[in-house]
């Protein structure tokens, strides 16, 4: 917990930016220090459908940090520490399959890392900025989401009228730049279904800490494989992430009210050490 009384101060983390947050009522800002270091910015703390939910703005809040200099697993624990055990990572992706245009909300199921320079554990035998070391231990993550989540996730946009794609294969490749026109038919070629930057090591760096985790990939373009113009450019991205912000929030603030109570939780996600020693204390 990051307070000395150790009340929980969120139930749930969206990762995501200003645009899911600005307008609530009594969002109350905390600054979060870990043993990784400081994560992105401040996080958010507010009220949504009855549940305490902290958002945390994943580039920063002036979306100054580049997707490979994003600190995930001082996100991700900042987040645990406020007593989040459920987070939602909402996402702006690139079609890799025709039928995924813009606009498409897709619910992954599978992710493939294709990312080369992120700190990917928590559980790496080096030591922490507090001296303590931790041990080394390996997690399953054959499933990398949360079952449950993606479940709520997908029919409750469908419920709303947004036709959700249950499942596909995010892969993460390390950016900034988008892929060339070969990686991307390569991406294709394999059935992939989305590209992004950021959904690796999110999900995995949730899973060591027993935290269930969905992402919300929202397609913001065909990416260059699977279409046929001059490729993806940022603006592009930007305009059709703006487009559909407002639906995406609704979405995340309906799936907030529908997730389980945290102490409810029976997935996969609740105990992934199965009995190895992490060697420190987790938040
Ligand atoms: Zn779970």
């Amino acid at each position: 917990m990051a307070n000395s009384s150790g009340e929980v101060q969120a139930e749930i983390g969206v990762i995501g930016g200003s645009g899911f947050y600005s307008f609530l009522d009594d969002v109350m800002e905390v600054t979060v220090d870990t043993p990784y270091g400081a994560p992105s910015d401040s996080l958010f703390l507010g009220e949504v459908a009855g549940r305490r939910v902290a958002f945390l703005p994943r580039h920063g809040r002036k979306h100054h940090l580049p997707p490979h200099r994003i600190n995930y697993r001082a996100n991700l624990w900042a987040l645990a520490s406020l007593g989040a055990r459920q987070i939602l990572g909402p996402c702006a992706v690139g079609g890799l399959q025709t039928r995924y245009g813009p606009g498409t909300l897709l619910v992954p199921d599978q992710l493939v890392d294709r990312t080369k320079s992120r700190a990917q554990t928590y559980f790496d035998g080096e030591p922490r900025l507090d001296g303590s070391v931790p041990n080394v231990v390996h997690v399953t993550f054959a499933d990398p989401y949360c079952p449950v989540g993606r479940r709520v996730a997908v029919d409750t946009a469908r419920a709303g009228g947004w036709d959700a794609v249950d499942g596909g294969t995010l892969v993460v490749v390390e950016g900034p730049r988008f892929s060339t026109r070969a990686e991307s038919l390569w991406h294709a070629a394999q059935g992939w279904s989305v590209v992004g930057m950021t959904g690796h090591p999110e999900a995995v760096l949730a899973r060591e800490l027993g935290l269930c985790y969905t992402s919300l990939t929202l397609v913001t373009d065909l990416d260059a494989g699977a279409d046929t113009g001059e490729g993806v450019s940022h603006e592009e991205v930007l305009e059709v992430f703006a487009a559909n912000v407002g639906r995406m929030r609704n979405v995340l603030f309906d799936v907030v009210g529908a997730l389980p109570a945290n102490s409810d939780r029976t997935c996969l996600c609740v105990s992934p050490l199965g009995g190895q020693e992490p060697g420190i204390d987790l938040p």
